[in-house]
């Protein structure tokens, strides 16, 4: 079946504006202006109505927190005490059922606001939750979206003078045995791959060296991605001066890190000589606008990084720190949060909508994702101006960022669509809040 998604309102696209020809989940052709394709045609979509912009690629989050949104004990608060308040409500028991709800949640909630590949960065296994990647892969299939899993770590806590309780955090064997068995199980080097592994430990402070050491020789066995927390805070660089006697990009590199098969979460707190080795190496930075805004953690230094060599791709970040998955918002946050940084002709609405598809993917390391071009994935996110938010918009593309577009009337994946007249197809919207929300009340209420 050949699809023309003919004659867009707009589309975030060079020599496209007569639409694009999707064939075997593909982008097949784009059709200049006027024109028709050069191919023929089995089915015509008329997208008249439609601003249309490649599918938006989240690359950090941490789905479970969807449970412990704005929790009373740690609103208001920064990161590490932020962290200090939360850990011991992470630690309880987080049962496979709520795990489930919160994924599905969570998946939910990115992909309706344009989102069609998401990574998840997850770091808690407690006892019973040990199939939180097996959980995750048949959420991502059951909603028919893209996904990074991305198996987090921790092995330090407590007891070893790190941050989180001991209940939450696994040893170096049980974590490298299982970080093999999901890559083995899901991890998918092809082109138009729906699942792929990271490995990613959850930070600095809260892994082994030995265990930042083994995770690389276990994803240069296995080709995948490495992923990390890293220059959040100004506490984090005095964290790890403390007790490593290094900055923690000294730190990474010690560990054998600074490689381009590494993109790492929120990068804020790096001098000029770090950015530049970030840089040299293609390090990925994932900017984390809303979530960094909330904690008042700084301002990630984007230009810099990206002139210096890093590709630089966006995330929401974790639900307790954002407190929503709406990766649409974030776009239009870091637009914002970088005029501050910079000005307002550095930083432009294409800028910000690149890091979130272009750049993104590079992060996750899928040159098959992430732009409108022949050859790539057909991963689209369609738009109306329908809303009163828009009414008066000149330039339609400017607008879903300056206007503040939350919810896409219609995503594609891979030529499926799964979002039709702003609604996920076979996801009950009222049933998932009411589960979700009673979910999230019983593991809060748990002792
Ligand atoms: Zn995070």
């Amino acid at each position: 079946m050949r699809v023309w998604i003919k004659d867009p309102l707009a589309i975030l696209a060079e020599g496209a504006e007569g639409g694009i020809v999707v064939h075997h989940g593909r982008i097949v052709e784009l059709v200049t202006r006027g024109g028709r394709p050069a191919g023929e045609i089995d089915q015509i979509y008329d997208a008249s109505r439609h601003v249309i912009i490649p599918g938006l690629i989240n690359t950090h989050h941490h789905f479970f927190q969807t449970l412990t949104r704005a929790h009373p004990a740690a609103i208001n608060k920064e990161l590490f005490p932020w962290l200090a308040a939360l850990y011991p409500i992470w630690g309880r028991h987080v049962t496979p059922e709520a795990f489930r709800l919160a994924t599905r949640l969570a998946l939910t909630e990115l992909l309706l606001s344009g989102c069609t590949c998401a990574s998840d960065h997850h770091y808690l296994f407690p006892p019973g939750l040990n199939e939180a990647m097996d959980i995750q892969a048949e959420e991502a299939a059951r909603l028919g979206m893209r996904m990074t899993l991305t198996r987090g770590s921790m092995n330090l806590s407590e007891k070893d003078g790190g941050l989180p309780p001991d209940s939450v955090v696994q040893d170096e064997d049980t974590i490298l045995a299982d970080c093999e068995r999901v890559l083995s199980r899901y991890h998918d080097g092809a082109e138009g791959a729906m699942l792929q592994v990271a490995l990613a430990p959850c930070a600095p402070f809260t892994v082994s060296k030995r265990l930042m050491v083994d995770t690389v020789g276990l994803a240069e066995r296995f080709n995948c991605r490495l992923h990390t927390h890293l220059g959040e805070t100004q506490d984090e660089n005095e964290y790890c001066l403390a007790h490593f006697g290094t900055r923690p990009v000294d730190y990474l590199e010690e560990c054998g890190w600074l490689t381009d098969r590494v993109w790492v979460a929120h990068g804020i707190h790096f001098n000029d000589d770090e950015v530049h080795r970030l840089g040299r190496h293609r390090v990925g930075v994932c900017h984390c606008p809303t979530s960094n805004m909330v904690l008042a953690s700084g301002q990630c230094r984007t230009r810099e990084l990206e002139a210096a060599g890093s590709p630089i791709g966006l995330g929401v970040d974790g639900s307790a720190s954002n407190d929503n998955s709406n990766l649409m918002e974030s776009v239009r946050h870091a637009l914002m949060i970088n005029r501050l940084t910079y000005d307002a002709a550095s930083i432009t609405h294409l800028d910000v909508l690149r890091w979130a598809s272009e750049g993104s993917a590079r992060c996750l390391g899928r040159d098959d994702l992430g732009a409108i071009k022949v050859g790539k994935q057909a991963d689209l996110a369609f738009y109306t101006l329908d809303e009163l938010r828009f009414s008066g918009a000149g330039d339609p593309l400017a607008a879903l960022v300056l206007c503040g577009a939350h919810r896409a009337d219609r995503v594609m994946v891979g030529g499926q669509w799964l979002v039709e007249h702003g609604d996920p197809i076979g996801i009950d919207v009222a049933k998932l809040r009411h589960d979700h929300g009673e979910a999230a009340k019983a593991f809060v209420a748990a002792l």
